[in-house]
């Protein structure tokens, strides 16, 4: 599991069928304008089941500002505003480079401790996690607790460089603007992508070195999350999303993204925007880190 950020498997299939046979009748006619079919309404269904509990929660303070819903704790009120300048600096950012806004408010919470950010996903105490999206929400971990306090104005400005927001915030926005039609490297991939851009920040470990046999595309795509180096998982899926982001020029990516949000498939979208299959993206990509300047060398 990703050290600072990660989205948790999710556990819902259970849920989504029960939602699927509720819901058949009333959402068939819509179903004719979805071409990737039930699963994507069905998964819109739960997200905003999810997002509207939370909204609603009384054990946890409310603020809000134009496009958020800050849940947080009495021991959180002096960064709670911190939180929510840099969120909506994060929002400008994504929406921008994704041409997209989520409907509504997106609701953030922010809990003072690991072991209750911890508890809300039944994680093990090993999880470092500072940010998780899932399901429409982004669960966030105090910046008091990993950020060095006293000066409010450099904490609020290390949050900013350091803090998952950025990161959190695109896997939201590519969710919504999808309904989930993706691959899991991808979201991973140009969420750190958005980081990088903005913040710099991009999580390297020895073990993500590139001087060692790398995982495949074909591996990424089946079996991302539970791929062992984890850390050279997010690297591969982090040098994937800046090579397609450069092969097209600008719109490129823009372009696959809008295709996904239509139900279109991903080896369709990327044949359709890059010209080449699953296989033919594989060999772009190894020739991609022989280039010198791709930021693929060690
Ligand atoms: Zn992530």
């Amino acid at each position: 599991m990703e050290v600072r950020r990660s989205i948790p498997k999710a556990g819902m299939l259970a849920i989504l069928g029960l939602l699927g046979i509720l819901a058949m009748p009333a959402l068939a006619p819509a179903l004719r304008t979805h071409p990737s079919g039930w699963s994507r309404l069905f998964y819109a269904a739960y997200r905003t089941h999810v997002r509207a509990a939370f909204a609603a929660r009384q054990d946890f303070l409310t603020r809000d500002d134009q496009h958020f819903i800050l849940k947080y704790t009495r021991a959180d009120a002096a960064v709670a505003g911190a939180v929510l300048r840099q969120a909506d600096l994060a929002y400008d950012r994504v929406t921008k480079d994704l041409d997209y806004s989520p409907p509504g408010k997106v609701v953030l919470v922010l809990y003072p401790d690991r072991a209750s950010l911890q508890r809300s996903f039944g994680w093990s105490s090993q999880d470092q996690a500072l940010g998780v999206y899932w399901a429409g929400v982004i669960r966030l971990l105090s910046p008091r607790v990993w950020l060095p306090t006293g000066d409010e104005r450099q904490l609020e400005a290390a949050y900013g460089r350091e803090g998952p927001v950025t990161h959190e915030f695109t896997h939201l926005v590519l969710d919504y603007r999808t309904d989930g039609n993706y691959p899991y490297w991808f979201t991973e991939g140009l969420a750190q992508w958005e980081e990088y851009r903005y913040t710099g920040y991009l999580w390297l470990e020895p073990q993500s070195r590139l001087d060692q046999p790398l995982y495949s595309v074909a591996e990424l795509s089946t079996s991302f999350p539970a791929l062992p180096n984890q850390a050279l998982a997010y690297r591969e899926a982090f040098l994937l999303v800046r090579m397609l982001d450069g092969e097209e020029g600008d719109g490129g990516l823009q372009r696959l993204v809008g295709l996904l949000a239509k139900g279109v498939s991903w080896d369709e979208a990327l044949d359709e925007v890059y010209g080449m299959a699953p296989a033919g993206l594989q060999k772009r990509f190894t020739d991609y880190l022989a280039r010198p300047g791709s930021g693929g060398e060690d």
